[in-house]
């Protein structure tokens, strides 16, 4: 049997003594590692984080953190080969993994540069002017970001998990906080080999990197203010872990991103064969196969003008018609598995619940025939493209299939369009695909305030899009509502989310004093 996989607690590696919970391959079923967490030492955890990783990391000006983050992405490029190798058993192709792996390094040597460039000298953040507050001048306040004295519990989904860790570690660093990683138990071994490099490189001050797999309720009992949960993930553990005494009574500071109903939006000029309308088609065939569908910003919605519908449909069956589903270490495949069998179930039932409001018109969710893989051991699944012509039905806008679906439903004009943009209740990214401004501008206008992000994609940027579903260091990822309602990335806004807003007050000489020190 596979080896349980040790966590990193209070500075020694650890490894549970019961049997734990079993992990396969996403596409031959095979063991690839077991994951319990039984008996290890929460307290400990957080009090190694607290007393030895923050005041480690404290001690480190911005550029000095910044530099610690640039050494340990140029190390993990050097060691991507491996994570690649291992990322194959989540079921990702080797494109998918470059989103997740590079993608994850890139987002670290981001905030090296952020850090380098954005951040002051010292290791005090200003924010805004001198405000004077009385007649005489003597008197003022300025407000200054200090790092939190706690610690950052990363609690996150199995989709992403070398980019989901760094994207939160980097800005934590850069701040001065300490973190502790609990991945996903379904990929928790990919995560376990990037945070062993990285310990093993010993580039990160002891304590400013604790790693936990398996389950993570121990933890939380630690926590209150000063500390951060930082949660990826459904909506339903969010739910739960915003209802925890550690949130609630001990005010934790806490961040959700959860899932979300995204939508692309067809503009009414696009014709057929035309830039806008190939961009589009692209576009929602892209987010439907890449991670075979499983993004938290993929296109669940594709909003087409009536007219338009029959055409979209016919392009993007033509499109998935030629994806190749199966085990993604065969060249030939591009698309593959969904990461477990208890996963491409759950999307089963999300499709049949989809197909209640309209018709599969590509794809059947139930029959796969998966190049160099048993379909019975693998958790394969064919996109399936759903139609419903009746866009006030309500399965659309509130079940997310986790997987590679998505659902073409026509509007009649931009206020419609917008209206139903809103019906996902909140969203990560919404698609504008048009090259009518006064489109744009009408459906930018009423959709921006149900979405994180929102992309206006044409002719003048394709060529340069980083497209509907990337999150970028620089901006911000997160969105209203049933997206969570949180916030992350975003340049320097990221690194503050770890840090406390302190007003001061006193004369302007003493705050000139204390900032010049920073
Ligand atoms: P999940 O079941 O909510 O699990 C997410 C994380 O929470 C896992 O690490 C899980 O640990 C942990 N967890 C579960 N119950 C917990 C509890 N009671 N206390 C503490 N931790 C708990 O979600 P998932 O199935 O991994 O991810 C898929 C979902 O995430 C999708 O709905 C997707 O839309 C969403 N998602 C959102 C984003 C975003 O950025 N907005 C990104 C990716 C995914 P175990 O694995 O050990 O159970």
């Amino acid at each position: 049997m596979s080896e349980l996989l040790a966590s990193y607690v209070a500075g020694a590696w650890y490894t549970a003594t019961d049997e734990g919970r079993v992990v396969a391959d996403a596409s031959t079923g095979e063991t690839v590692a077991r994951v319990s967490s039984s008996g290890f030492d929460a307290r400990a955890m957080v009090e190694h984080a607290r007393r030895v990783g923050g005041p480690a990391l404290r001690r480190l000006t911005f550029p000095e953190r910044a530099a610690l983050l640039k050494t340990l992405a140029a190390q993990l490029s050097e060691r991507k080969d491996a994570y690649y190798e291992l990322s194959y058993a989540t079921g990702a192709t080797k494109r998918d993994s470059a989103v997740d792996i590079d993608g994850g390094i890139g987002t670290t040597f981001a905030f090296a540069g952020i850090g380098s460039r954005e951040l002051p000298e010292g290791k005090l953040l200003v924010d805004g002017d001198l405000v004077p507050m009385g007649k005489q001048g003597t008197f003022a306040g300025r407000h200054v970001y200090t790092p939190l004295p706690g610690v950052v519990l990363q609690i996150n989904a199995f989709n992403f998990p070398v980019w989901g860790m760094l994207e939160k570690l980097a800005p934590a660093l850069l701040a001065g906080m300490p973190s502790i990683v609990k991945p996903a138990t379904q990929t928790a071994y990919l995560t376990a080999a990037v945070v062993r490099d990285i310990i093993d490189a010993g580039v990160l001050p002891e304590g400013s990197l604790q790693m936990l797999c398996g389950d993570a309720g121990a933890l939380l009992a630690e926590l209150g203010g000063g500390d951060v949960i930082a949660f990826t993930g459904s909506a339903n553990t969010a739910a739960t872990l915003r209802g925890h005494d550690a949130v609630v009574r001990r005010a934790a500071r806490f961040n959700a991103e959860t899932d979300s109903l995204n939508c692309c939006i067809l503009g009414p000029d696009a014709a057929a064969g035309g830039d806008e309308f190939d961009l589009f088609v692209k576009e929602v065939a892209r987010e439907m196969t890449v991670k075979a569908g499983q993004k938290c910003t993929a296109i669940r919605r594709a909003l087409v003008p009536r007219p338009a519908v029959d055409a979209v449909v016919d392009a993007l069956q033509a499109r998935l018609g030629r994806v190749v589903v199966g085990n993604p270490r065969s060249d030939s495949v591009t698309m593959g598995a969904l990461v477990s069998v208890g996963q491409r179930d759950e999307v089963r039932d999300a499709v049949s619940a989809l197909a209640q409001a309209g018709q599969v018109v590509s794809g059947d969710a139930l029959k796969v025939e998966p190049v160099d893989a048993d379909p019975q051991r693998g958790a394969f699944i064919a996109p399936v493209l759903l139609r419903c012509d009746d866009a006030s039905r309500a399965e659309p806008h509130t079940v997310e299939a986790f997987g590679p679906v998505s659902t073409v439903m026509p509007y009649s004009d931009a206020a419609e369009a917008v209206d139903i943009a809103a019906r996902g209740s909140g969203s990560l990214v919404g698609s504008v695909v048009s090259h009518d401004m006064d489109f744009v501008r009408e459906v930018v206008t009423g959709a921006a305030p149900h979405h994180g992000r929102v992309l206006v994609l044409d002719r003048d940027c394709a060529g340069e899009s980083t497209g509907h579903g990337t999150p970028m260091p620089q901006l911000v990822h997160g969105g209203p509502g049933r997206a969570g309602g949180g916030e992350e990335l975003g340049g320097v806004r990221a690194v503050k989310h770890f840090m406390q807003r302190t007003a001061l007050q006193g004369s302007p000489a003493a705050l000139e004093a204390l900032v010049a020190a920073g």
